[in-house]
């Protein structure tokens, strides 16, 4: 499995609502970044487009329902 540079709770992340996706600084001046729908399917890796680093995302979709 992919080794993660760190796990970033969704809400740390910078909401875009054009795009409708999250973005999180990346150490290499780029931004990590994974849309809502992505989530919704369960995605749970933010990827940046400059490098090959990947952070997970913390993010419960069913939080407040149990
Ligand atoms: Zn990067």
């Amino acid at each position: 499995m992919s080794i993660f540079h760190d796990e970033i709770e969704i809400e740390d992340f910078e909401y875009d609502e054009d795009s409708d996706t999250y973005f999180y600084p990346c150490p290499c001046g780029d931004q990590f970044q994974i849309a809502t729908e992505e989530l919704q399917d369960g995605e749970d890796i933010a990827r940046c487009p400059s490098c090959s680093l990947i952070i997970r995302v913390i993010y419960d979709p069913v939080s407040g329902m149990k």
